[in-house]
């Protein structure tokens, strides 16, 4: 396990609504120490592919500071409506409605290797929307990796199911 004090990573129940218990990184990016600790702890698993691609919006704090750190390029997956394009799309469900993942074409050579980068691992919806993306414009995905997991949701098995030979890695457990 990496270095990273989990108490920096703070709980806030009922946010953005009642029964979501939110997983706030803020205090954790404030601490210089712990957050160089969590980009070397990403990186380590990241290390083989060329891109790391962040999922807007945190995944993207950590993303660009690993591709930095590691010489590798950055891809933003962004919400939909944002890359002036041309993009490939993916949509996924929430909770409540749908939602779409972009990538912008024709910028990544085909068959180039990618690390997916995020923050938290819940139902698995959104990670399994950006894998699908990065295949859509032939990027290799050979992991993603993620801050932390919430295990009752299921996310892991979910993108097991749908991806068995990809290697998913969580850096911190509670
Ligand atoms: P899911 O698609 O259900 O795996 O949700 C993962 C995405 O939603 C990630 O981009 C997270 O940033 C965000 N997310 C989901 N649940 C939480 C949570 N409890 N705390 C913070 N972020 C969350």
């Amino acid at each position: 396990m990496p270095d990273i004090d989990l108490q920096l990573i703070r709980n806030i129940p009922d946010f953005p609504k009642t029964g979501v218990q939110f997983k706030d990184i803020t205090p954790l990016l404030a601490d210089p120490k712990n957050f160089e600790q969590t980009i070397k702890a990403f990186l380590n698993k990241s290390a083989s592919s060329k891109y790391i691609a962040g999922i807007e919006a945190r995944g993207f704090i950590f993303a660009a500071a690993v591709a930095q750190a590691g010489s590798k390029g950055f891809i933003p997956l962004r919400k939909s409506g944002k890359l002036p394009g041309p993009v490939e799309q993916q949509s996924y469900q929430l909770e409540y409605g749908e939602a779409m993942l972009e990538i912008h074409k024709g910028i990544y050579p085909i068959n180039s290797s990618v690390t997916i980068v995020d923050d938290v691992l819940a139902t698995g919806g959104t990670a399994i929307a950006a894998i699908k993306l990065c295949q859509k414009i032939k990027l290799h995905v050979d992991s993603v990796v993620f801050l932390m997991e919430i295990p009752g949701l299921g996310g892991r098995s979910q993108i097991n199911q749908h991806f068995p030979d990809l290697q998913i890695s969580v850096l911190v457990a509670e």
